[in-house]
């Protein structure tokens, strides 16, 4: 076969006497704890539970059943590292001494495409990567608990898939025609509209399954506030997140005004309506929902962009959980207005504040559309 490891991961709270012993016993040749600090509050913090005494427990463990075993196996250990642990790379050394036989350590990054958060408010300060290269294709092979084979082993709605090993031999799968084209879309950095294009180029791009007939909706993936969330509470230091809704069919000063008081305050999500959701209460948008995006792109105020699919904003903020929401005053009145007291109120929920910049006199995508009408 083409690949040189085959590697099953698990936390290492999981990993009790019994599973250690099974898993051992059946002859594999290394085992791999994934403990991403070496300290418990860091643990807590970057694992999301309070087991690292745990973990401790079953990697001193592994080491009495080899010694009393004789069995020959290696351990090993990996650390991924976050701007907030970073510095703990010494202290691995002198907490696990004499407990594995390697230590690896890795930076963060946006595996499985899903998480772009990690790029801003994880990364590492030393890690200035463009783009990242991906082994991933080429020599490791994954397999879903359904028996597909995957690219990815954190492809949580199987939209990496490229085999079916319940009618396909795993040979016939990792040989096989779809295999080999995503090896090619990776040689050729063709990755556009694939999970591996946002991981790979640290952006947040739409993704089509490989294969749609195994694809599956996954609504627990989306981990963005469950992130900040964490960092909140373990009182580590933080950029608030911004969400600034906007159709920006014209773009005008008045939208400048708002994506700088938006910038101000931490890093800025504008919420980009949807074609569909301008139609539902303004007339057609002169640019569609891509020119309009391009635009922004450009902007030096906007650090994300995300689909706005309808004028109520009450998905997007309880999908992003933004600590402030900025609008203009002009929604007090108008089509708008209905949906400002809803938002404000979700907002409240967990603590968000809706910030309402001065409407800028004199200036609106509408006013300026009645002025090219006139001129016309
Ligand atoms: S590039 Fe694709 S296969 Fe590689 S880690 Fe990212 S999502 Fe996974």
């Amino acid at each position: 076969m083409g690949y040189t490891y085959v590697y099953l991961t698990s936390n290492g709270s999981l990993a009790t006497p019994e599973r250690i012993r099974a898993v051992v016993d059946a002859g594999v040749d290394s085992v791999k704890f994934s403990v991403n600090a070496p300290e418990r509050k860091l643990y807590e913090f970057i694992h999301g539970r309070d087991d690292f005494d745990q973990v401790m427990e079953h990697l001193k463990y592994l080491n009495q059943y080899r010694r009393e075993s004789g069995r020959d196996f290696k351990i090993y250990l990996t650390g991924i590292l976050t701007r907030y642990t970073e510095h703990t790379k010494d202290d691995y050394f002198k907490v696990f001494d004499g407990l594995a036989d390697q230590i690896v350590f890795k930076d963060v990054y946006n595996q499985g495409g899903y998480m772009p958060e990690i790029d801003w408010q994880l990364k590492c300060t030393h890690d200035k990567e463009q783009t990242r290269r991906c082994n991933l294709p080429f020599d490791a092979l994954c397999v879903t608990c359904e028996g597909y084979l995957s690219v990815e082993n954190a492809d949580f709605e199987n939209m990496l898939i490229v085999a079916d090993l319940n009618k396909v031999s795993l040979k016939e799968g990792w040989y096989g025609e779809k295999m080999k084209e995503v090896r090619r879309m990776f040689l050729e950095d063709c990755l556009e509209g694939t999970l591996c294009h946002g991981c790979v180029h640290h952006c947040q791009s739409p993704a089509r399954p490989l294969m749609p007939e195994y694809a599956t909706e996954n609504p627990d993936i989306f981990l963005d506030r469950q992130v900040r969330e964490r960092i909140k509470a373990a009182g580590l230091p933080y950029t608030k997140l911004v969400y600034v809704p906007m159709a920006a069919d014209i773009l005008h000063p008045g939208h400048i005004n708002i994506l700088k008081t938006a910038a101000s305050l931490g890093r800025v999500v504008v919420g980009l309506f949807s074609d569909e959701a301008i139609r539902s209460y303004k007339p057609e948008p002169y640019m569609d929902y891509e020119q309009r995006k391009t635009v922004l792109e450009s902007v030096k105020y906007v650090d994300e962009i995300v689909c706005q699919e309808t004028k109520d904003y009450s998905d997007n903020l309880r999908r992003y959980r933004p600590d402030y929401m900025v609008h203009g005053t002009d929604w007090r009145t108008g089509p708008l207005a209905e949906v400002r007291q809803s938002a404000i109120d979700l907002m409240t929920q967990w603590g968000g504040e809706v910030v309402e910049p001065d409407y800028t006199q004199g200036v609106s995508s509408t006013k300026f559309k009645q002025k090219v009408k006139q001129t016309e």
